[in-house]
């Protein structure tokens, strides 16, 4: 079976879609490979361009802060791996040409719970087109549990949000 390693030479290397083109370089996952909780946002924004690994943003600050107490090993990633230009979503074509890394990396870490972090990789886990439906119903996705959370950065412009964000978060956590 392929290892994570291997699989980030090939992202590297990806033209799949024409986001690379713009970004400063592909963003990869980040955790270890045994991990029980992967937590997947949408796609890097300008510091995690910049810095090449995930959630290193304002939004990524107020995730690892929430998550820092919780010795649990957690892996961290994004259903895009290259920043779309001024943080735009990402396309449906551009989400199909990446996910395939998505799906493998799930596949390696066969995480036990899956946070999915705002409305893209709500989608893409539960097929489900309004988050907020997402938000209160149960979901599998390659037999992990999928937890359905606020994206940081909306919590970010809506802090009163925090307080629910965390508690899925708990959620997450206590069903290892
Ligand atoms: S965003 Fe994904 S599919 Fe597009 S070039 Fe980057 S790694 Fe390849």
């Amino acid at each position: 079976m392929m290892q994570l390693e291997e699989l980030y030479q090939e992202i590297k290397s990806c033209k799949s879609c024409n986001l690379w083109q713009c970004a400063t370089q592909a963003v990869l996952g980040e955790g270890p490979q045994d991990a029980k909780i992967m937590i997947i946002g949408e796609a890097p924004g300008r510091e995690e361009d910049k810095a090449g690994k995930p959630f290193v943003g304002r939004a990524g600050k107020l995730l690892r802060n929430t998550i820092s107490s919780n010795l649990i090993k957690v892996y961290i990633t994004n259903v895009i791996k290259h920043r779309p230009p001024n943080n735009r979503k990402p396309k449906k074509d551009e989400i199909e040409a990446c996910s395939k890394f998505l799906l493998e990396e799930i596949k390696i870490v066969k995480p036990k719970v899956i946070i999915a972090l705002g409305s893209t990789a709500s989608k893409f886990l539960t097929g489900e087109e309004k988050i907020n439906v997402a938000f209160e119903k149960e979901y599998k996705f390659m037999g992990a549990k999928v937890i359905v959370d606020y994206h940081p950065a909306a919590v970010l412009r809506n802090p009163r949000l925090y307080d629910k964000f965390k508690k899925k978060i708990n959620e997450a956590y206590s069903n290892l």
